[in-house]
């Protein structure tokens, strides 16, 4: 809970619209779901180093204490555990929507929890953002693109998703959450952005959630084969962590409502990826290939110009440069953290 202080100190329920543009980044209260996740967490490096008033609400389902624990003390840090499909009351300016499981793995664990908390967002929505007037920004994801017909992807394309498979739960979930962001926003008025992110990688992954660039690096690490799934041909967009952050937070200070593709627009097939993970930490690691998964979508890559246009943003980091700077941060959590896994 705030404390009056809190309340008192950082301006109008929806102050994005109302201070001046000078002060705009200064003092918000912000909400992050899922700030204790892989992205969750570097958003909230960023918002602290602005300035910011920043509550975590993250149930630890794939989250860690340990991405934010540098932040403990910190007045302007508060962290609840909570799972967002509860209603929850917090008198906020803006509310960074990210809690949800991310990887195919954890969001197949329980497929209908996965997709009734994408229709329970209207707790959220409603006990956040629509009662306090506050701006709410939906992470959204590529996979609403499905297997896509169109190359690259742009945000007019409506996609090619499956409505009755494995992966199903997470693309009609997020198709669904952008759904009920865009009816409050006719219905009722709430401020809402909307971004649609591309695979994004780097310090703070879950290790071992299955995610492609995780399994690389820390098969590499291990001195494990790098598992290719199928014929390793399929294609994917890798985007490093700080870009995302930076683009999430232009379009949530800026005036556009989305949706925004944000993602790297360099495409690479899985075995080239292998190679550069073979380049950066083992030139020697081995290549097994496993059956692919079902409903694998067969490439994907992000037009971005809407992202460059209206929010004056791309990319700046590429594969090869953002690579090796999750390679220590993965080591010393695979050999020197014993504690991987705890909240
Ligand atoms: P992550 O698993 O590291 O983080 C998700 C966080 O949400 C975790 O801290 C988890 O504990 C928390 N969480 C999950 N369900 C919750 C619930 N019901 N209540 C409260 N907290 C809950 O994943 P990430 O990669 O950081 O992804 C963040 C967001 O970005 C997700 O919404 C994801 O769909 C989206 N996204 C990520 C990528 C990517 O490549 N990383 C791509 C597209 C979209
Ligand atoms: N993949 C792979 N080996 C792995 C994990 C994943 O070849 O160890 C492939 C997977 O089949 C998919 C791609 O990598 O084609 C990206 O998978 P990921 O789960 O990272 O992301 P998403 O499918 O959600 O884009």
């Amino acid at each position: 809970k705030f404390s009056s202080a809190h309340r008192l100190g950082f301006g109008s329920a929806n102050p994005t619209s109302k201070i001046p543009l000078g002060l705009k980044r200064k003092g918000l209260r912000i909400v992050v779901t899922g700030g204790a996740g892989f992205v969750g967490s570097h958003l909230v490096d960023r918002l602290i180093a602005r300035g910011d008033s920043v509550i975590v609400v993250d149930n630890f389902f794939t989250g860690r204490k340990q991405n934010v624990m540098h932040h403990f003390g910190n007045p302007n840090f508060e962290l609840i555990r909570h799972d967002v499909v509860e209603p929850l009351l917090l008198e906020v300016d803006q509310i960074y929507h990210l809690a949800c499981p991310a990887s195919p793995v954890h969001y197949k664990f329980n497929p209908v929890k996965t997709i009734i908390s994408f229709i329970l967002l209207q707790n959220l929505i409603t006990g956040l953002a629509k009662r306090v007037g506050a701006r709410f920004l939906l992470t959204s994801t590529s996979e609403v693109y499905g297997d896509p017909l169109q190359h690259p992807q742009k945000e007019t394309y409506w996609g090619n998703v499956n409505p009755i498979g494995v992966r199903s739960c997470y693309d009609e979930g997020k198709r669904t959450a952008e759904t009920l962001t865009m009816d409050y926003h006719r219905g009722a008025g709430v401020e809402v952005r909307i971004a649609r992110i591309f695979n994004t990688y780097g310090p703070r992954m879950c290790i071992d959630d299955g995610r492609v660039v995780s399994n690389f690096v820390a098969q590499a690490i291990r001195k494990e084969p790098l598992t290719v799934y199928g014929d390793g041909k399929q294609t994917r967009s890798f985007q490093y962590v700080s870009d995302l952050v930076e683009g999430l937070m232009r379009l949530m200070e800026g005036e556009h409502i989305g949706p925004f593709n944000l993602g790297n627009p360099g495409e690479f097939t899985m075995l080239e990826l292998a190679e550069v993970v073979q380049e950066t930490i083992d030139p020697n690691a081995k290549i097994e290939f496993r059956p692919n998964t079902e409903d694998d979508p067969h490439k994907r890559k992000p037009d971005i110009s809407r992202a460059k246009e209206l929010l004056g943003w791309e990319p700046k980091v590429s594969l090869r440069k953002g690579l090796p700077l999750m390679v220590s941060d993965f080591r010393q959590r695979i050999f020197g953290d014993h504690k991987e896994g705890s909240n």
